[in-house]
């Protein structure tokens, strides 16, 4: 019997399979999908989760392979292709953040986590968790095959846009809803330390420079926009339309990727579902974006996955008797869970008040006074997380 079952090995999962195993923990972590894999994501990463990543099992490559260090924010809107100076967060290893894919941050993370002690089963996923006492069976499936493991606790780290057996969610599709689309791009125009803010009519999105002299360009978009959109461009992919309509609305998008190749395919995902969502509940720990996610328009997702396996590491590591019984685990459930709105709620309200601004047809009125001044951008970026050091 494990001491904990962790469901899910992106940031979150991974992070805390690592944290917990270098602590002499008993741990196994379920992944369903063969890594190294694509994600949609931005695949930046703020400073204050640079402490997480100097494990010395990781620091080395994500030094040598991580994108340039982003110093400075911008806003790409229609006419407007604006950038200031990004607020450094205070008292980091380094004061800015940087992008690695999502292919190779992911694996490397994984492989921390299994240097530290901890157990894999990968390609396998978790169909069904069964508490017993005080234990849990967890059933996992690969094909054909079932296997069930035992675990004094479970924590679920497996996102937020598939379907979780356990936390069964069902939402009709909205005209609202938000699709998030990811692409990589070679040879572009886009200034190295710069991450532009794209906004468009129905969405918004981001672009910075990845590992391996790629840009990564990222963006949610309402459903029935990209429907109009696609329904304007038949014959192309929905990847491909969107582009063309961020093209259509925001020239500082079209000038950086007009020389640019595009390296792989489209990513899509959705709808996404910010929002916080339980952290403890019916004896099981959540964290990344099983636990909260914010809008991705500030670029936090990975950085609140990581802090967030931190936060409760330290409280399950702190807990009487290694979390034995349920009462010790009920208590660090609680103590984890306010710790989590603590640290993430002011980000996941900004997050939410920038992208419903980002989106609304108004916004576009008011352009000329960011214009004028740009500073508001900084103001954003503090907002949003980039320069509060919560893991130190
Ligand atoms: C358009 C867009 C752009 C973004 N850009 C950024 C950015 O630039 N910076 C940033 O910090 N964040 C960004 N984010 C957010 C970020 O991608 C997520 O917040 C982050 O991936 C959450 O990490 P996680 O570990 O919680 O979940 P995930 O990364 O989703 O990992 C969950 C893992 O669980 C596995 N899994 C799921 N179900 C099961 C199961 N039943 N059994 C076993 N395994 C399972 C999955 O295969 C997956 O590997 C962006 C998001 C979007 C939509």
């Amino acid at each position: 019997m494990y001491d904990a079952l962790i469901i899910g090995a992106g940031p979150a999962g991974a992070t805390a399979a690592r944290l917990l195993a270098s602590a002499g923990w008993s741990v196994v972590l379920v992944e369903k999908s063969e890594f190294p894999r694509r994600k949609v994501c931005g695949e930046f990463i703020s400073a204050t989760s640079l402490p997480l990543l100097c494990d010395e099992r990781i620091r080395g490559e994500f030094l040598r392979s991580a994108g340039p260090e982003i110093r400075r924010v911008g806003l790409f809107a229609k006419k407007t292709v604006l950038n200031t100076r990004m607020p450094p967060a205070s008292g980091s290893i380094s004061g800015w953040g940087r992008a690695l894919g999502r292919d190779r941050l992911d694996t490397l993370l994984l492989e921390a986590a299994v240097q530290a002690g901890a157990a894999l089963w990968q390609p396998w996923k978790a169909v069904q968790i069964e508490r017993t006492g005080d234990r849990f069976a967890c059933t996992l499936a690969a094909g054909e095959k079932r296997e069930t493991l035992s675990a004094r606790l479970v924590i679920a780290a497996n996102g937020s846009w598939e379907k979780s057996p356990w936390r069964p969610e069902t939402r009709a599709h909205r005209p609202s809803d938000l699709l998030a689309f990811k692409a990589h791009f070679q040879h572009t125009r886009l200034p190295s330390e710069l991450m532009p803010l794209i906004v468009f009519p129905g969405g918004y999105g981001g672009m910075v420079h990845s590992d391996s002299g790629r840009v990564s360009l990222s963006c949610c978009i309402r459903r029935d926009v990209l429907e109009t959109s696609r329904n304007a461009q038949p014959g192309r992919s929905a990847g491909e339309a969107v582009l063309q309509h961020i093209f259509q609305h925001c020239d500082g998008v079209r000038d950086a990727l007009s020389p640019a190749e595009l390296e792989g395919a489209w990513l899509a995902a959705g709808p996404i579902r910010p929002g916080i969502r339980p952290r403890y509940a019916d004896g099981i720990f959540y964290i990344g974006n099983a636990a909260g996610e914010a809008h991705p328009i500030i670029a936090e997702g990975i950085s609140m996955a990581m802090q967030s396996a931190w936060l409760l590491s330290q409280r399950l590591l702190q807990a009487k008797d290694r979390a034995a019984t349920l009462e010790a685990q009920a208590q660090a459930g609680r103590l984890y869970a306010r710790d989590w709105r603590t640290a993430f709620a002011p980000r996941l309200h900004a997050a939410a008040a920038f992208a419903h601004f980002a989106m609304w047809p108004g916004a576009k009125r008011l352009l000329p006074v960011v214009e004028r001044f740009p500073n508001i951008l900084r103001w954003g970026a503090t907002l949003s997380g980039k320069t509060a050091q919560l893991v130190r």
